[in-house]
C-alpha cells in the first residue's frame, strides 16, 4: 500500500479516515486531520506541523485534532462559518468562508463546493452546510469530498474545475457506497482516486479492494491508489 503518494509535484500523505497532509514546494496543507482516537491513525497530534489546515464540515471525525494543532503551529483553520465559530469559540483562530468562490492562499486556491451531508458540531449546534474542497495547486487539482451523498454538483465540477484525482468517500451508511463512489468518479472525470472514510461509520466492513476492482470491472481507466497511514 501507498505511504506517500506523488501527483502533479504534491506529496499526498494519508492520516487514515479522510485526513490528509499535502506538500507543494514547501507548504504543509492538513485537511480534517482526525487522529487522537481514529482507528487509523498512526501519528500523534503533537507531531504534525503545518502551515494551513482545511475542514470540510463539523463533524468529529473531521474536525478531529485541528484545535489542538492550530494551537500548536500558530496557524489559521479555514472552514465553513459555523464550524470557524465553533474553532474560534474552542480556542482557535479560524477564518469562515463562503462556499463556490476561490480562496486564496500562498501555495494555491482551495474552492468549497457543497456536499449532502448535515448534522451537528460537537456542541449540538447545527451546522448549515457540509463541503468537499478542490485543492487547485496550478500543477494539479485535488478534490477531497468530504462526507456526501452522490449528487448532480459532480458533473459541475467536472465542467468548471476539471479535478485530476479525488479523494472519494466509499464507507455507505453516511456516504456514498462503493456502487456510487465509482459513478462519481467516472462522472468527475478524474485521473485517479483514492478511497476515504472506510474505516467508521459505515454499515459492516467495507473494503477498498473492492472499490479499485468495481472500477477496473467498469473499465473507467481510473487509477485507483489505496493509501496506508
Ligand atoms: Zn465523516
Amino acid at each position: 500500500m501507498t505511504k506517500i503518494l506523488n501527483r502533479g509535484g504534491v506529496d499526498i500523505t494519508f492520516l487514515g479516515h479522510s485526513g490528509f497532509i499535502f506538500e507543494k514546494d514547501g507548504h504543509k496543507i492538513a485537511v480534517d486531520p482526525f487522529l487522537t482516537n481514529a482507528p487509523m491513525a498512526t501519528r500523534k497530534a503533537e507531531d504534525i506541523i503545518v502551515d494551513d489546515i482545511l475542514v470540510t464540515h463539523g463533524h468529529a471525525d473531521h474536525i478531529g485534532d485541528s484545535i489542538s494543532i492550530a494551537q500548536k503551529n500558530d496557524i489559521t483553520i479555514t472552514t465553513t462559518f459555523e464550524v470557524a465559530r465553533y474553532c474560534q469559540s474552542q480556542g482557535a483562530k479560524a477564518f469562515g468562508v463562503p462556499v463556490g468562490v476561490e480562496q486564496l492562499f500562498s501555495w494555491g486556491k482551495a474552492i468549497f463546493r457543497p456536499a449532502v451531508h448535515c448534522g451537528l458540531l460537537p456542541d449540538n449546534t447545527p451546522f448549515n452546510i457540509a463541503t468537499g474542497i478542490i485543492f487547485d495547486f496550478g500543477s494539479i487539482k485535488i478534490y477531497h469530498m468530504g462526507d456526501t451523498a452522490i449528487n448532480l454538483d459532480f458533473k459541475l465540477v467536472k465542467e468548471i474545475y476539471k479535478p485530476d484525482m479525488a479523494l472519494i468517500p466509499i464507507g455507505g451508511r453516511v456516504n456514498m457506497d462503493i456502487e456510487q463512489a465509482a459513478l462519481a468518479a467516472e462522472w468527475l472525470g478524474v485521473k485517479t482516486v483514492v478511497p476515504i472514510h472506510y474505516d467508521l461509520f459505515t454499515q459492516g466492513p467495507v473494503n477498498p479492494q473492492d472499490f479499485q476492482k468495481r472500477l477496473a470491472e467498469k473499465n473507467s481507466g481510473i487509477e485507483c491508489v489505496i493509501m496506508e497511514p
